[in-house]
């Protein structure tokens, strides 16, 4: 399969870790948007949102509490962030392998 998360989950190419731990990774996105900008990536191929089956459940929940760890690590916790999920076309998901983008580092405004 030609998934790029896929490969840097493989260390196939390289990307910036901030966190890894047996089920999820999370590094920084290659072209970011904000000061932080780190998307968190379960190991496991999973297409997209839509894909998640009845048995990831408990990988989601500890990828969402990973995110706590990742906004930790980057210093967010206090001054606050956003996480997202693109999904499909709408979404303007570009990459199809499940990945919450985790933004933060300044003031955020709420408009598309
Ligand atoms: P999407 O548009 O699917 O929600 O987000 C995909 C994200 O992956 C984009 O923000 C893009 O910059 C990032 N991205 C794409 N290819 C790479 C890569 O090879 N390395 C890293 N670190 N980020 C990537
Ligand atoms: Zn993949």
């Amino acid at each position: 399969m030609d998934c790029i998360f896929c490969k840097i989950v493989n260390g196939d190419i390289p990307a910036k870790k901030v966190y890894e731990d047996e089920h999820v990774i999370a590094f920084h996105d290659i072209n970011p948007i904000a000061p932080v900008h780190v998307l968190t990536i379960p190991k496991k191929h999973i297409a997209s949102l839509l894909e998640i089956q009845p048995e990831d459940k408990e990988l989601i929940g500890h990828l969402h509490l990973s995110l706590q760890k990742v906004a930790a690590e980057l210093g967010v916790e206090e001054s606050g962030f956003r996480v997202i999920t693109n999904t499909g076309a709408h979404g303007q998901q570009t990459v199809f392998h499940i990945h919450y983008h985790l933004i933060g580092g300044r003031q955020l405004e709420w408009k598309m």
